[in-house]
């Protein structure tokens, strides 16, 4: 996965072609990529699922409550909503920068 589409991925207020890794602590380019990698869905999803202590996921049909259960369909690639709530999904935006 790409870096700028990984959750530790800040964008450079200025230069467009490069970011900041919260995780590495270090500038990297948007076209980078790295095995520890966390998709922003993941985080979002991950977020929500700590606040509700549930998702649905939509390729399945079905609502998990399980952590694991979660993790396994995330790595799959499923989407999963809280699509019940969607005000609130919605209103959600990633921290902003320091
Ligand atoms: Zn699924």
């Amino acid at each position: 996965m790409k870096c700028i589409n990984c959750s530790y991925y800040r964008q450079h207020p200025i230069y467009e072609f490069m970011g900041y890794c919260e995780k590495k602590g270090s500038a990297v380019f948007p076209e980078d990529s790295c095995r520890d990698a966390i998709s922003t869905v993941k985080e979002e999803t991950e977020k929500l699922f700590e606040n509700y202590g549930w998702a649905y996921c939509i390729e399945c049909g079905s609502v998990l409550f399980d952590r694991s259960e979660l993790d396994k369909h995330i790595s799959l690639g499923h989407s999963l909503t809280q699509k019940f709530l969607e005000d609130e999904v919605a209103t959600y935006e990633s921290p902003g920068g320091d």
